[in-house]
């Protein structure tokens, strides 16, 4: 049997984490202090997964989750300190719709004052965590998981933790050749994806976008419009920064147009919004955005053929908190298990 030349018996993870997204830092925080060895791969420059914010030109964009709610009082006991600190605060209780008129429903939304990629980012501190790393195929050779990148040699590990989208996880076992156990490979096909068109626009002045800077349209072609600018990330010397999230339609039929003429009608659907002039727009395909079809429990456990488990926002939800606590739950169980 073929095993890396990196890998040998003295450098064998306890456990592989895939995803430095929110489900993934938060499992790594419970393994990690537990004196695991453990180590987080993510394809990315920066932690955070679709919790991401940009810089175009010099204005900022939220162009992945927008906000987060909080429900849990696990989550809430997280969020308190960076409340206190100035990382996080709350942003409204509501937005206006396709009307203008602000809808209040007494939810929360939280953000991260500089920006939503800032709570991942503080989340990493600390952690295990290799970035740039991009995972191309899991395996399972000799009882330990074989973990093959496009940009540094393979890993070994005990125990895999799988927290990209959930299609993505299947397709690098299915490159490894993995035959996961027939009840989760049955669990993990079902779980479902809605694909997101984001448009990143900046305009030359302010938007006309109620306060306090968000709103909720009717689904189609667009579901999302926020002002970064209201919202307290981008300054309004630099002009309008505006994230137009387009409806998952929409989004699927014109997936594969280029960005010039996408941004163009998106742009022109919500135009009386943005009330001043377009000076560029780029377009970010979320190929996963949020879950559809979604797993009722918080991770996936399969032991054959050897440890593995899903976690992510698909388990018990499919926002930003489900993700926290499927990450955290997933590491618990870990702990449980194998300890
Ligand atoms: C457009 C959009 C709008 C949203 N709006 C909201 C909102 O307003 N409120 C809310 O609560 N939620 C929202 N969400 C959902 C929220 O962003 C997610 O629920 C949450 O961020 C998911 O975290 P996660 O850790 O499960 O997954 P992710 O954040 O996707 O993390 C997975 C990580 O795996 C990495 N990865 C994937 N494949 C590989 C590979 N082969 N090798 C290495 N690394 C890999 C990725 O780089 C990523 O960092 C939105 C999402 C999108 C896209």
């Amino acid at each position: 049997m073929w095993v890396p030349e990196s890998c040998d018996a003295t450098n064998v993870l306890d456990v592989a984490v895939l995803g430095a997204g929110m489900s993934g830092l938060m499992a790594a925080r419970r393994l990690a202090p537990a004196g695991w060895r453990v180590m987080v791969f993510d394809k990315g420059r920066v932690p955070g997964g679709r919790m991401a914010t940009r810089r175009v030109g010099d204005a900022m964009f939220d162009y992945g989750a927008q906000y987060f709610t909080v429900r849990e009082a696990s989550f809430r006991a997280l969020l308190e300190p960076w409340l206190q600190e100035g990382l996080a605060r709350s942003w409204s209780e509501g937005f206006a719709t396709s009307d203008g008129i602000f809808k209040a429903d007494g939810e929360a939304r939280y953000i991260g004052v500089q920006g939503i990629s800032t709570i991942p980012r503080r989340l990493a501190e600390g952690l295990p965590v290799q970035h740039g790393t991009t995972v191309e195929s899991c395996s399972h050779l000799d009882g330990r998981w074989v973990i093959r990148f496009k940009e540094r040699p393979p890993v070994m590990a005990s125990i895999l933790l799988l927290t990209a989208p959930v299609p993505q996880s299947l397709a690098l076992l299915a490159m490894g050749r993995v035959v996961l156990e027939a009840a989760a490979a049955v669990a993990l096909t079902r779980i479902q994806y809605a694909q997101c068109l984001a448009s990143l626009v900046r305009l030359v002045g302010p938007s006309r976008i109620p306060e306090p800077g968000g709103l909720w349209l009717d689904g189609e072609p667009v579901g999302w419009v926020a002002d970064n600018t209201q919202k307290g990330i981008s300054e309004a010397r630099l002009g309008g920064s505006v994230t137009i999230h387009a409806g998952p339609e929409f989004s699927r039929t014109h997936w594969d147009e280029d960005p010039e003429t996408v941004g163009r009608i998106i742009t022109d659907s919500v135009q009386s919004w943005l009330g001043s002039e377009v000076t560029s727009v780029r377009i970010h395909r979320w190929r996963y955005s949020v879950p559809t079809v979604q797993h009722p429990a918080r991770y996936i456990m399969a032991r054959s053929p050897g440890p593995v488990v899903f976690a992510g926002d698909a388990f018990g939800g499919g926002r930003v908190e489900d993700a926290a606590l499927s990450g955290d739950a997933a590491g618990a169980a870990i702990l449980a298990e194998y300890s």
